[in-house]
């Protein structure tokens, strides 16, 4: 992933970028959230609550490879550097 890219608002739970209104989440009044993206947060819950920071790194890396065309292990790197900061694993 560019690290420019993190430089804008970043879902903190598994960072993808926040940029676009569609990506962001939902409160339970129906605003957008701007800390979670649509895919982590909806209707103020997490739609996983029972992820671990472990399973999330999995996912990203899982995502990163396909999206990104990077390999497993290189994904794997690049998550593991991007998810543990992010806040939602700081609670
Ligand atoms: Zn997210």
């Amino acid at each position: 992933m560019d690290p420019k890219k993190l430089e804008a608002p970043t879902c903190q739970s598994c960072g993808i970028p926040l940029g676009r209104k569609e990506d962001q989440g939902t409160n339970a009044d129906g605003t957008k959230n701007r800390e979670y993206c649509i895919f982590c947060f909806q209707k103020g819950n997490f739609t996983e609550p029972d992820l671990t920071m472990d399973q999330m790194i999995s996912k990203v890396a899982g995502v990163l490879a396909g999206v990104e065309n990077m390999s497993e292990e290189k994904a794997k790197i690049v998550a593991d550097s991007i998810i543990p900061p992010l806040k939602r694993w700081h609670e």
